[in-house]
């Protein structure tokens, strides 16, 4: 826990350094009671709070999500359809699934996710912290754990999809969505010479950031959500 907070403020000192100082409390985002079934937001926003390495958090991924959330400050954001600043008012929330790892044992957490509106151009957009793959039901670190023991050749690829309970074909898509992305953020020179399992365990807030910036999309994302199965 200590590392992760001394994390978290290194890194939100990093992004809001430019920035206004709010007001204790003020513009601190509240989630609504309200909840909506729509799935997916046509634009969403990243927040991404950490720079340390993702093996160092030591809290859950409930509880990444639910310090991100609640450490938001709206009147730092701008809005992606219109780049307002300081528009974005609380709007409502709506439920999704993530799958999760829990003493090494895959569950399944119902998430709020909240969703606020600007008021220059009237768009909605979700607020995803960065532990969420976006469409994806499965956490940043729990494919990022699968693809660890797959890389590390110490299981069967069966055994490994028994103990995290997904499908093959689910497993190969993980695969050659990060060697795809692990390629883009290397270059091909250097994409070869790293060997996956260090990427992985070097892997920090701040590559998933830099993807997220260069790529307008998110590291480990799919190209449609339906390549994902569950068992
Ligand atoms: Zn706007």
């Amino acid at each position: 826990m200590l590392c992760f907070t001394a994390c978290f403020f290194l890194f939100t000192n990093r992004i809001i350094i430019k920035k206004k100082e709010p007001l204790p409390g003020k513009n601190r985002f509240h989630l609504s009671s309200n909840t909506s079934q729509r799935k997916y937001p046509s634009i969403m926003i990243r927040i991404f709070n950490l720079f340390c390495k993702l093996k160092k958090i030591k809290i859950s991924d409930q509880e990444w999500f639910d310090q991100a959330v609640g450490d938001l400050m709206l009147s730092d954001q701008c809005c992606p359809y219109c780049g307002a600043k300081s528009s974005m008012k609380p709007h409502d929330s709506y439920s999704r699934y993530m799958v999760t790892l829990k003493g090494d044992k895959p569950v399944t957490e119902s998430l709020c996710v909240p969703r606020v509106k600007c008021t220059s151009c009237g768009h909605t957009h979700a607020l995803l912290p960065e532990m969420l793959i976006p469409y994806s039901s499965y956490s940043l670190r729990f494919v990022l754990s699968v693809l660890n023991a797959y890389f590390l050749h110490a299981h069967t690829v069966e055994d490994i999809c028994e103990a995290y309970q997904i499908c093959h074909s689910t497993l190969y898509v993980f695969r050659d969505l990060f060697l795809s992305h692990k390629q883009m953020i290397l270059g091909l020179l250097n994409d070869a010479q790293k060997k996956a399992s260090d990427f992985i365990g070097k892997l920090d807030g701040e590559r998933l950031f830099r993807f997220w910036e260069s790529f307008r999309y998110s590291f480990l994302q799919a190209y449609h959500a339906s390549d994902f199965h569950h068992r």
